[in-house]
């Protein structure tokens, strides 16, 4: 399609018709099997044994289960589903599904609807052929899926076909993990464990039940479908490969909170609509800093709904914008010299009274308490920074992290100065007078006026405290936060067992006790405190010299996910057992060394068959207009300059030959390396950096080109016109 097509399309504007003109609470989770639909459709009994089971975590028995399946069924038919699947997480960080239609056949021939607890609980997908990092080999390559029951069941619906989604856990015949989800719901557990023990160390005697409650905002990038499909490199590697930098970008901060634009506004408002009806609570929208790029924000939830819903909200996100003619882009760095996305990953800790943990609280009491939540994730940022950025580690993130628009690699945390000035008297020993005036007087009374809202705040920090939680800003914006968060999750879990370990054996005097072991701890971790600007050459300079780690490229990070420590950390949490965790190891490396194996590919595919064709004709044209201006000249001294853009067109053109053949070698080398880390290495090194030398000569000669032979759309095109 030609550019002027283009923008006669955009006009057009794929208005989509509303779908419902009535308020978000009347439809809010319509199209989900929550409590209210169960306690309508389930017998009593059935419903109370349901909740019983689910609180404590338990599997429902058969009896429940069938009785669970029949109501679900007639509810998804009622629908329009046909079909119902088991939803998981596979490691390779998005969702699967396979369909099974309702249909079943009596003795005699009579088709039947039918679904059975049997079918609710457990599934046989195969699925062999998902990573499993080692885990499952070929003779047993069966991976079974069970039913979650702490995540309702909800209706897929896409075009005109609906299905019944039963989110599930993925597990091997024997047992060990295959998803994302089992280690997330065992870390849920641990914290659970170790928190409600730290309350009872401190005297709190109430609490059940605490929880990790996470909201995700979530960064992605909309441009016209038109355009999609005519970069091979956006289709094939989600990400443009080569693409000269638009003369405007971000630099007037005008698209950052701008009025929204029409057709986008459609769009959210369509998106909203879907996720309102699976009850995933939209609440933010907006136009983010770059051009073509915003925002969309949940309201926080406990940790394994906001991993689900965020995934839904991902899908939604592109399969929406299909609808509008427009394409999401999730990846980390779509357009190089623009800003790029990531999540803003919230996270807390909330208990069964409905108290948020990491709320700093009305009375010295909550404080104290309040006090040992903060030190404790603080201690673990601390101990596991290696760990945490190895999460978030990607060959998509690599683009971002530390490029003065995304945090740095290196783990830091800030607190503000409230309450860096609190940790510091503690650690002083101002506040070591354990009588509760003490408290009192020193300033941690101060600590109610610390409200969410105020203005401090760190935009460049990694791990940043806000109020009444932390923001993990790294995380990119097309993974899963199911990772980030359980590894959050057991890290604390963690800390929260080593402080109560030592108030404990400290005993008497619980509060000084409490203060005495926060001291020596803040002695400890207050060098991963940082509050300043953590883009400057000078922090890196500073957090070299604290001994903080500063792993640049995800290839270098990933192995830190493989230590004796890490594996010591996740078995004693039971987390994940050890060949979970290096399957997670292994399944990362080989994704990061795929995902820059597929942008090479394609780049050396877009030059061959592109760029170096439209160069060529270019240059052709422009050889032979020289020519011919020169004859009708009868003298060539005004040509000058046309020859030196034909030299340096001519030259280009050579270089990205020249370049092109050595990114094949390249490629060729590091795929016949042996294991997987040297692979990733080479990769992420030597053919990285020619992947970089080929973009600026195409970059080059993109911009001396005739725009009519230009075969790509071009990045102003794609981010400007709407
Ligand atoms: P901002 O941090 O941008 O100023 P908010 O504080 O309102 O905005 O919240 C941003 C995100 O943090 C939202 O997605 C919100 O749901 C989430 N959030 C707020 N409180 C919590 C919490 N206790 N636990 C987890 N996420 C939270
Ligand atoms: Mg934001």
């Amino acid at each position: 399609m030609k550019r002027t097509e283009v923008i006669i399309a955009a006009d057009r504007n794929y208005l989509v018709e509303r779908e419902k003109n009535v308020p978000i609470s009347r439809y809010f989770g319509e199209d989900t099997f929550n409590a209210t639909t169960m306690r309508e459709r389930l017998p009593e009994a059935v419903f109370n044994r349901l909740q019983d089971t689910t609180i404590r975590g338990r599997k429902p028995d058969l009896e429940t289960a069938n009785a669970v399946a029949h109501a679900m069924k007639e509810w998804a038919i009622e629908k329009g589903a046909t079909h119902y699947c088991h939803w998981f997480q596979p490691m390779t960080g998005s969702t699967a599904e396979k369909h099974d239609a309702f249909i079943e056949f009596t003795s005699d021939g009579t088709p039947i609807e039918h679904f059975s607890g049997k079918q609710l609980i457990q599934g046989e997908p195969d699925a062999s052929n998902f990573p499993s990092g080692g885990i499952r080999s070929t003779f047993e390559a069966r991976g079974y899926t069970a039913w979650d029951i702490s995540s309702p069941a909800f209706i897929l619906k896409r075009g005109i076909g609906s299905a019944l989604c039963i989110p599930s856990i993925f597990i091997s015949y024997s047992g060990e993990a295959l998803d994302k989800k089992t280690p997330l719901l065992r870390s849920i557990e641990a914290i659970n464990t170790s928190a409600v023990n730290m309350l009872r160390v401190l005297g709190n005697r109430k609490v059940r039940r605490v929880y990790t409650t996470l909201g995700p905002e979530q960064e992605y990038f909309l441009i016209d479908q038109d355009y999609y499909y005519k970069r091979q490199d956006l289709l094939l590697a989600g990400r443009a490969v080569l693409g000269a930098t638009p003369p405007k970008g971000q630099e007037l901060g005008d698209h950052y909170f701008g009025s929204i634009r029409e057709r986008i506004f459609s769009f959210m408002h369509d998106v909203e609509e879907e996720l309102y009806k699976l009850g995933i609570p939209a609440k933010t929208r907006h136009n983010e800093a770059a051009p073509g790029q915003y925002e969309i924000a949940p309201l926080f939830e406990e940790a394994n709904l906001a991993v689900d819903h965020n995934q839904i909200l991902m899908e939604t996100l592109r399969s929406v914008a299909t609808k509008h003619r427009l394409a999401a882009l999730l990846h980390e760095k779509p357009f190089a010299g623009i800003n790029g996305s990531g999540k803003h990953l919230n996270w807390s800790l909330a208990d069964d009274l409905g108290n948020n943990l990491l709320n700093p609280g009305r009375t010295p009491q909550d404080n104290i308490q309040f006090l040992v939540f903060l030190v404790a994730t603080i201690r673990a940022v601390y101990h596991h920074a290696d760990i945490l950025r190895a999460t978030i580690a990607s060959s998509g993130n690599d683009h971002r992290l530390g490029s003065n628009e995304a945090p740095p690699v290196i783990i830091s945390v800030f607190l503000g100065e409230q309450l860096t000035g609190i940790l510091e008297d503690i650690e002083k020993g101002i506040v070591s007078n354990g009588t509760n005036g003490a408290i009192i007087d020193m300033g941690i009374s101060k600590l109610p006026v610390l409200s969410k809202d105020n203005t401090d705040r760190n935009r460049t920090s990694p791990f940043a405290f806000t109020g009444n939680k932390f923001e993990f800003r790294a995380v990119g914006a097309s993974q899963s936060i199911s990772f980030p968060a359980t590894v959050l999750n057991t890290i604390v879990a963690e800390s929260l067992d080593i402080l109560a370990g030592k108030i404990a054996a400290k005993g008497e005097n619980l509060r000084q006790a409490t203060l005495d072991v926060l001291k020596d701890e803040i002695g400890t971790i207050k060098r991963v405190l940082f509050m300043g600007d953590n883009y400057s050459k000078e922090w890196e300079a500073e957090a070299g010299r604290r001994g903080l780690p500063n792993k640049k490229t995800s290839y270098e990070s990933l192995p830190d996910l493989a230590t004796p420590k890490a594996v010591a950390l996740f078995e004693k949490y039971r987390v994940l057992s050890s060949a979970e965790l290096m399957s997670r190891y292994q399944v990362r490396l080989e994704r990061y060394v795929k995902e820059i194996d597929i942008e090479a590919g394609t780049l050396c595919d877009m030059v061959d068959s592109q760029v170096l064709p439209a160069a060529i004709r270019f240059q052709g044209e422009l050889a032979s207009s020289i020519l011919s201006a020169a004859q009708a000249l009868g003298d060539d001294s005004l040509l000058a300059p046309q020859r030196e853009l034909l030299a340096s067109l001519t030259g280009l053109i050579g270089e990205t030959m020249r370049l092109v053949a050595e990114l094949k070698g390249n490629v060729e080398r590091a795929e016949s390396l042996h294991s997987e880390e040297e692979k990733a290495a080479a990769f992420g090194t030597t053919v990285r950096e020619t992947i970089a030398k080929i973009r600026s000569r195409v970059d080059a000669i993109e911009l001396v080109i005739d725009d009519e032979i230009w075969p790509l759309p071009r990045f102003w095109e794609m981010l400007f016109i709407k």
